[in-house]
């Protein structure tokens, strides 16, 4: 089966992001979330992502005209490719001004999955919200329909048997911003089948982007495996008062030669993500006094409660105009 039909189920960060990447690339799109206010805020990262890919197109367009007067190259043999180029970015142009109406929004989960080859589920990272989501989703998908999770922290074997259908469902993880940063960690479970492994791997590069394949579960998969103890060390020397954010990023990139440092990340993962990360492990823990349940809140405390979650809002550890 070739996954023509995708359903999103929740607009917000990564949600948005995949539905808007798979539109783009010519998939039949839904977007599922669970009340008309969700999907309002859904909307508006919908447009925010258009202007996004328009500004991206547009930096070709203008970097291609300065150069192509240096390209030679014989017209005689070869057709005039400025305008090949140019036809493809104007064709590009006018897809992304139709994208955030072609992609449909939904609060009814049954209508949203009718002819979904592919859920991929991008709901909050809390136990709870995802078990029933699960248990909703398998009640009402048709037979065919493959389930992923996009949960950064969480296994794919901890919600296998709620879905019903174990052998057809898997992890696939995307990275924040992925028309840029474009990997999708692909990991099954014990019993996903090869046939589930094989189909996601080719929707994941039929919508540009390269899959990075795990033979195993890992909490974390590779990349949250690396960066999740990263952010949580700058927070805890915030926490801490060791050092203000603008030092602590600056002690990374600096001596590192990255272009960001961990609180700019945490920014742009958004603030209520990494809270409900930190809040998950001090919950497994059940210790109030755990470095995860002293991060968790002064995160309420000090950023969600405040309404500072990040950049796509203008605040959180920094202050932002460009909210993109
Ligand atoms: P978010 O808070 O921005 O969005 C969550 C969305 O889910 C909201 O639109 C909310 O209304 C909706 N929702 C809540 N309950 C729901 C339900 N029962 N059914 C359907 N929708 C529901 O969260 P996010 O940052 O997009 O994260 C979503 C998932 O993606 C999480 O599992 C997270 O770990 C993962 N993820 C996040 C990032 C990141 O950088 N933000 C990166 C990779 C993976």
């Amino acid at each position: 089966m070739t996954i023509n039909h995708l359903t999103v189920a929740g607009s917000g960060v990564l949600g948005s992001q995949i539905a808007f990447q798979a539109a783009y690339k010519g998939l039949d799109v839904t977007i599922y979330d669970i009340n008309e206010e969700a999907l309002e805020k859904g909307k508006e990262r919908l447009q925010r992502l258009a202007t996004i890919y328009r500004q991206e197109i547009q930096t070709a367009k203008s970097s291609y005209s300065d150069q192509a007067h240096n390209i030679h190259y014989n017209k005689n043999l070869l057709p005039n490719l400025d305008d090949i180029f140019l036809a493809k970015v104007d064709a590009s142009l006018d897809l992304v001004a139709q994208l955030p109406d072609n992609i449909r929004l939904v609060t009814d989960l049954e209508a949203a999955v009718q002819d979904a080859d592919l859920v991929i589920e991008a709901v909050p990272e809390r136990v709870a919200i995802k078990e029933s989501f699960y248990k909703d989703l398998g009640k009402v998908a048709p037979a065919k329909t493959i389930f992923a999770s996009n949960s950064s922290t969480l296994l794919p074997s901890q919600f296998a048997q709620l879905t019903g259908r174990p052998e057809q469902f898997i992890a696939l993880h995307f990275a924040n911003n992925i028309w840029q940063n474009n990997i999708v960690e692909v990991m099954g479970h014990a019993q996903t089948s090869d046939e589930t492994y094989k189909q996601v791997v080719a929707f994941a590069k039929a919508i540009s982007m390269v899959p990075l394949q795990l033979h195993k579960e890992q909490a974390g998969y590779v990349l949250n495996s690396i960066l999740v103890p990263f952010l949580e060390n700058a927070l805890i020397l915030y926490n801490k008062e060791i050092a203000d954010p603008k030092t602590i990023d600056w002690a990374w990139k600096l001596g590192t030669g990255a272009p960001m440092g961990p609180l700019e990340i945490i920014d742009i993962v958004g603030i209520e993500t990494v809270y409900n990360i930190m809040k998950n492990y001090a919950d497994t823990n059940d210790d109030p006094k755990s470095t995860h349940a002293k991060l968790a809140k002064m995160l309420k405390e000090q950023f969600i409660d405040t309404g500072h979650t990040g950049k796509t809002v203008g605040q959180g550890f920094y202050t932002y105009t460009d909210k993109k």
